[in-house]
Parts: C-alpha cells; structure tokens; sequence
C-alpha cells in the first residue's frame, strides 16, 4: 500500500501523502466475501476531506491480479484518488482515456499515477 501511496507524493501535483500512526485515517487489506476490490469512506466537509477509511479486498483483488504487489498499488492509489476528491469515471467518453479512476484501468500494469489523474488534481487544486 505505500507503493501507493508513495506514486501520489512522486506526481507531478501538490498532492503528498505520509504515514502518522497517531492519526485517525485508517488503511487496511482485509479478506472480505465482497465481489470490490477497494471502497474509501470519507467524511467530507465542503471541499475539506476530515477523515477517511481505506479497506482494500485481498482476496477479490488476487483474483484477477498478475502482480499482485503491483495490482494492491493501483487500487490503494485509486482509493486515495477518492481521498483528495478524484470520482470515479467509468465508461464517460467510452472509457477510453487513461485514468486511475476509470473502471477499466489496467491496474495490473499500473506503474505511475497518469497524466489524466494528475491534471484533474491541478484543475481541482492550483
Ligand atoms: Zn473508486
């Protein structure tokens, strides 16, 4: 999970995240029966996320995982897209630009946060 993390603080926007142990956000793989391979909960004031809880599904995600280290990467960076505001984006356009946030996003050869991803942060945030 801090590969994921740690593609968000190597893009190319503002946005930088870290560990705090004392803090109240929480992220954790767990072995759920759910068909999801991820959800954030966030609570959210105006545009001020206050806190957020991360679950990654372990077993849904090492179905259809070729690099499992690689496939646990992108969906915990997909959820901390959500975490700085970033929606899901499934099919608009046809799905056919390269998001994290697009269902159809190949997470198994997941290597950078894209250029799409970073430029919706730059018009949310700069
Ligand atoms: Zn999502």
């Amino acid at each position: 999970m801090r590969a994921g993390m740690n593609e968000w603080n190597n893009a190319d926007t503002l946005v930088q995240f870290s560990v705090n142990t004392n803090s109240k956000n929480t992220a954790v793989a767990e072995q759920r029966a759910d068909s999801w391979s991820g959800v954030c909960i966030s609570t959210v004031s105006g545009v001020t996320t206050l806190r957020f809880d991360i679950i990654l599904n372990e077993r849904n995600i090492r179905a259809y995982a070729a690099n499992l280290d690689k496939t646990i990467s992108a969906v915990f960076a997909h959820e901390l897209g959500h975490v700085i505001s970033l929606r899901d984006n499934p099919y608009l356009y046809g799905g056919s630009y390269d998001s994290l946030m697009n269902y159809i996003y190949d997470l198994n050869n997941f290597s950078k946060i894209p250029e799409y991803d970073v430029i919706s942060v730059k018009m949310m945030y700069y």
